[in-house]
């Protein structure tokens, strides 16, 4: 999970973890891409809001990586506004939700995402618009 916001990336952590997931957490791009250094997530997390380099960014680099482009990237962001998942999807983003994050539904959203592409997932839209 990419997230600059420690109380968010604790409380996903938290969860992730408590559901059996091992969970590694950048705070900004630029440590982000060291921990891709040495390990190999099955998924991304992505908040978009991020200090320097941000989420959208981040993610358009490691679409354009072919040995990265396959992990999926999933979204978070704080703005639920309009034109916001087009410009995740555009990024190159496999998912979306918005914050504050539904903790009920994102274990589920995560194992959706584990097994292969996910067009319409229904998951997520208990936190947000769409998806
Ligand atoms: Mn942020």
């Amino acid at each position: 999970m990419v997230e600059d916001n420690p109380l968010s990336l604790k409380l996903i952590r938290v969860l992730l973890e408590g559901e059996g997931f091992e969970v590694r957490t950048a705070e900004d791009a630029e440590h982000a891409r060291a921990v891709l250094e040495q390990f190999r997530p099955r998924l991304i997390l992505m908040d978009i809001q991020l200090p320097g380099i941000d989420g959208l960014e981040l993610t358009r680099q490691l679409k354009s990586d072919p040995a990265r482009r396959d992990i999926p990237v999933v979204a978070i962001t704080a703005y639920a506004m309009k034109g916001d998942e087009q410009k995740a999807r555009g990024a190159g983003c496999d998912g979306y939700v918005t914050k504050p994050v539904d903790t009920r539904s994102l274990a589920a959203l995560v194992r959706a995402h584990l097994h292969g592409p996910q067009p319409e997932v229904k998951h997520a839209s208990a936190g947000g618009p769409g998806c």
